[in-house]
């Protein structure tokens, strides 16, 4: 990396103070001092915007949605609605291709049970080795069930995929491909227009975990040419326990739902029943209709937000994090150069929980361990790793803190 790279103009601080202004956990002290918060691809914290539609929402328009015929149920129903809409213009898809789920990871279940009608022995799933389990284990889980066979593409020694033993792996008997957008580990972009390009000529349908990439790439459905793209509010500056699953239309009509109860229905009768049109065929149940209005702020928030601002002060810190941890002897830098903002890192001789518990001491939260991604850690030939993630809120203080911290870690560890 060169030297120059921690010059890289990023916004001045005015951006930065504004932005953390609306974060209240930012601002609260611990022992004096406020958190250095480096664990945002965990989960992002909320800006008071998000805190008090939730809030709103319980206080004015609390009522279950799509039931109820009186005026407050018709508000709810409408209020939830809308955001359909809103995530359909954020991403650009229709509205009734957006699903929403219980997150990244209940989209993948999701999908892995309604796709199981597609597939049967011998047919094959590709992953990657980047993948988080949410988006390895329940294609595995619909391998065993079918008899079908899930295939790994291998990482290049700087931690992309790939492509050519990729693209080698395609064949007529591939029925899915499924794959990272931003892997959580490696902050890895991957090429996911080069995926489905690839994955179309052989008819495989591609899924994209958008998990780690909705907060940091701007999504454009038609121009990826996915056919489904999962992601998480929690990870957006949104609450936990929801998130979207967009599915191109042709193909959620004709899908089975793999959820059953409430809501998702049309018709039933002792004999039998029939499905609701999209997107409800696959919502079965009460939704999660707060986290659906925190979701709307949260995009709310973002769009009010000047993008390349953010992404380039997000990227100048994850640069400044690289930069300095590089200089560090005994510090391994994972990854490639060109990465998302995040950086994981091991210490020589230092087991990665004890750095991160000698940061905490520091008050910087990071986080330690295999991120879920325990293939990935084979591949890399560690246990665990150091991550450190960053948000539109990071500043470089906190870049510094933790570089005295791990400073400080290996003075009292090593
Ligand atoms: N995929 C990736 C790349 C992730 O980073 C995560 C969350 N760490 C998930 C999937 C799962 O997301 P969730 O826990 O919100 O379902």
């Amino acid at each position: 990396m060169s030297e120059t790279i921690c010059d890289m103009p990023a916004p001045g601080p005015a951006f930065v103070d504004t932005v953390r202004s609306q974060f209240p956990l930012l601002a609260r002290k611990t022992r004096g001092k406020t958190l250095a918060y480096l664990d945002s691809a965990s989960t992002t914290q909320k800006p008071q915007a998000v805190i008090d539609a939730m809030s709103k929402h319980y206080v004015e328009n609390n009522a279950n949605v799509h039931r109820g015929i009186y005026a407050l149920a018709e508000k709810a129903t409408s209020e939830y609605e809308k955001v359909r809409a809103r995530v359909a213009s954020f991403i650009h898809c229709k509205p009734d291709e957006v699903i929403f789920t219980s997150g990244t990871t209940g989209a993948m279940n999701l999908l892995a049970y309604s796709l199981q009608s597609r597939l049967s022995k011998g047919d094959e799933i590709i992953v990657s080795i980047l993948e988080h389990h949410s988006n390895m284990v329940p294609w595995q889980e619909l391998a065993r069930r079918t008899g079908a066979v899930v295939k790994y593409a291998p990482l290049t020694a700087d931690g992309q995929i790939d492509m050519k033993k990729f693209d080698s792996l395609l064949s007529g008997k591939t029925k899915i491909v499924s794959i990272t957008h931003v892997s959580n580990v490696l902050g890895t972009i991957v090429d996911v227009k080069e995926i489905v390009k690839l994955a179309h000529k052989h008819g495989a349908l591609v899924i994209v975990d958008g998990a780690q990439a909705i907060a940091h790439l701007e999504i454009d459905i038609p121009s990826l040419g996915c056919d489904f793209y999962a992601f998480s509010a929690h990870k957006m500056y949104g609450p936990t326990g929801v998130g979207v699953l967009y599915g191109r239309k042709e193909l959620l009509e004709v899908l089975p739902p793999p959820l059953f109860g409430g809501e998702m229905i049309r018709t039933v009768t002792v004999e039998g029943s029939t499905w609701n049109d999209l997107p409800w065929k696959f919502e079965p149940g009460t939704p999660n209709i707060a986290g659906v209005i925190g979701l709307c702020a949260a995009l709310t928030y973002l769009s009010s937000l000047d993008r390349a601002k953010m992404h380039a002060h997000e990227q100048a810190m994850v640069n400044r994090a690289v930069y300095s941890l590089s200089r560090i002897e005994g510090v391994t830098i994972f990854g490639p150069q060109q990465r998302a903002p995040l950086v994981s890192f091991a210490v020589a001789g230092i087991h990665a929980h004890d750095i991160a518990h000698v940061l905490d001491k520091h008050h910087v939260a990071v986080r330690a361990g295999h991120h879920c991604a325990m293939p990935l850690m084979n591949a890399l030939g560690v246990e665990a790793t150091v991550r450190a993630s960053f948000g539109m809120y990071t500043t470089a203080e906190d870049i510094d803190r933790l570089i005295d911290g791990v400073q400080d870690a290996i003075k009292v560890l090593a």
